[in-house]
């Protein structure tokens, strides 16, 4: 729709619903907005490219909610959730960050100015 990539073979309801309401938006309007054509897009690539390669490695694909505070509560998932709680630098995400960092050490990215902190207290109201 926003860009030349091939369709989904499988799209969620999701995906076809969104689909259908830029479609119909397009003929009304003369422009989406770039950042709602962002978001469909990002989507668009990950349910072409991420989700397939998900269910190939055996992730569902549906969520299953009623077995989810059960899972949470496994001994499988309190032993990740320890073994990060006790050494959090042993984390992909905290290694990708720290990573980050170290390359721009003194990126705006870092600065207190845009702590989530800071910037919630700006949100009037
Ligand atoms: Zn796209």
């Amino acid at each position: 729709m926003f860009c030349n990539e091939p369709l989904p073979k499988c799209p969620s309801p999701h995906f076809e619903h969104d689909s259908r309401g830029f479609a119909k938006r397009q003929r009304v309007e003369r422009e989406i907005p770039w950042q709602e054509r962002i978001e469909y897009c990002n989507r668009h690539r990950a349910e072409t490219r991420i989700f397939p390669l998900g269910l190939q490695a055996g992730y569902p694909a549906t969520i299953d909610y009623n077995q989810v505070l059960e899972r949470v509560r496994s001994d499988e998932m309190n032993k990740v959730l320890i073994r990060l709680i006790e050494s959090p630098c042993s984390s992909a995400s905290f290694k990708s960050c720290a990573a980050e960092i170290a390359a721009a050490p003194n990126s705006r990215k870092w600065s207190s100015e845009l702590s989530p902190v800071k910037t919630i207290r700006k949100i009037p109201g």
